[in-house]
């Protein structure tokens, strides 16, 4: 039997919600200046293929989503040609995601239910995108913000690491984190903000080893050079 991993649960840290507000006006225009472009990496021509490959991206690079989309896009064009395909084909096509067979009855189940009890069309509102099996906040705010341009905050795995050593929220839980981040980023800012953070965690602000050498916003970062890197 191979060894259990243990559960490390992050700590809550105490962060000053004026303060944070305010770290929040000097890094912004900062991070505008720096990642002008920050959009998501995922390509789709329309709700529901965002939707497709969001599902897709779940321990899963862009990149590879991408070339999956590819082809993926050509074969299955509507919600419907994916709600009446083989669940195995659907596994077999989407394979080299990973965690294959619970993304296909996810993406088998979501197409059947906005076929039967949405007339084909994918919401565009948090309260019914999260209606949809296995659709989280997480992936309804990236459909959100990114297909219908709705602003949303969405925390991956990046926008947590970050906002926490910024100390712009204390919580390492996505919801409550989400919520904190939405009371003090502007909510015209939202989209863009999460995919700055995700740009600047992928570039700079990496998990193990953050550049804060090399980082523009060090400036104002609680975390820079100190021994606490949460
Ligand atoms: S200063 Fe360091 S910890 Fe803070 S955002 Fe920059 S790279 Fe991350």
């Amino acid at each position: 039997m191979g060894k259990k991993k243990a559960k490390v649960k992050k700590a809550k840290i105490k962060v000053d919600k004026a303060e944070a507000a305010e770290r929040i006006r000097k890094i912004l225009p900062l991070l505008k200046k720096i990642y002008p472009q920050a959009k998501t990496a995922l390509r789709f021509t329309n709700p529901l293929e965002l939707l497709i490959a969001t599902i897709l991206s779940a321990q899963c690079t862009d990149a590879r989503v991408n070339m999956v989309t590819k082809e993926v896009f050509r074969k299955y064009r509507t919600a419907k040609d994916w709600a009446k395909a083989d669940l195995k084909e659907i596994e077999s096509d989407i394979k080299s995601t990973g965690f294959y067979r619970n993304k296909a009855i996810s993406i088998k189940g979501v197409c059947t239910e906005v076929i039967e009890r949405l007339g084909g069309n994918i919401p565009d509102t948090m309260d019914e995108l999260v209606k949809l099996p296995g659709v989280g906040r997480k992936t309804a705010n990236v459909v959100l913000g990114n297909a219908f341009g709705v602003p949303a905050i969405a925390c991956d795995t990046h926008v947590i690491r970050l906002s926490r050593r910024l100390q712009l929220s204390g919580n390492s839980d996505a919801v409550k984190l989400e919520f904190d981040l939405a009371e003090i980023v502007p909510k015209k800012d939202w989209t863009l903000f999460s995919h700055m953070l995700i740009f600047h965690g992928r570039n700079v602000c990496k998990a193990r080893k953050p550049d804060c050498q090399n980082c523009q916003i060090a400036e104002f970062c609680p975390a820079a050079n100190g021994p606490a890197l949460w």
